[in-house]
């Protein structure tokens, strides 16, 4: 017990020296080319269900709110994900659906998060993983595919538990 509250303390001080240190970071994000602009950081938005996207969706292409609504329709996939955008360090996501979905509540309602819908890495992350889990493929292959389509060139993963 008393293990278990120091380790929810010591999570507590990281993210905030790491979100306090983010206010202090220039607003342009030049690492990231689907970025051209200023963006504001954790836009979320709580609907009721996954059936009914988020207004932030609302005029965005079609192609992006499809792989949201294939996110949410997969969430117990891309929970075993990892994102190569660079998330995981500046946005602390702890996996792929974390792009897309903050949180998903026990009533069924879904705190959707913006981040994807400007993100190319995660829009095609998400997409390769359920188009191939959808073709027959276990998670543990699935999560190999990311893995390797992403092993050069992109950012330190998500730190993402590995399927059983
Ligand atoms: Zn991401
Ligand atoms: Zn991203």
């Amino acid at each position: 017990m008393r293990k278990w509250l120091l380790a929810i303390t010591a999570a507590a001080a990281q993210c905030f020296s790491a979100s306090a240190a983010a206010v202090s970071s220039p607003p342009m994000d030049k690492s990231c080319p689907f970025h051209h602009q200023e963006h504001p950081r954790e836009v979320r938005e709580q609907t009721q269900s996954a059936e009914i996207l988020p207004h932030f969706l609302d005029t965005v292409a079609p192609h992006i709110r499809e792989i949201y609504r294939m996110a949410a329709k997969n969430s117990a996939l891309l929970k075993y994900i990892a994102c190569y955008c660079g998330c995981g360090e500046k946005d602390h996501h702890i996996d792929t659906l974390s792009c897309f979905i903050f949180k998903e509540k026990p009533d069924g309602s879904i705190i959707w998060d913006k981040h994807a819908a400007e993100c190319g890495i995660c829009l095609d992350t998400a997409k390769t993983a359920v188009i191939n889990y959808q073709s027959g493929k276990s998670i543990k292959e699935v999560r190999r595919i990311i893995d390797e389509r992403y092993q050069k060139g992109f950012k330190k993963p998500t730190p993402t538990p590995l399927p059983d």
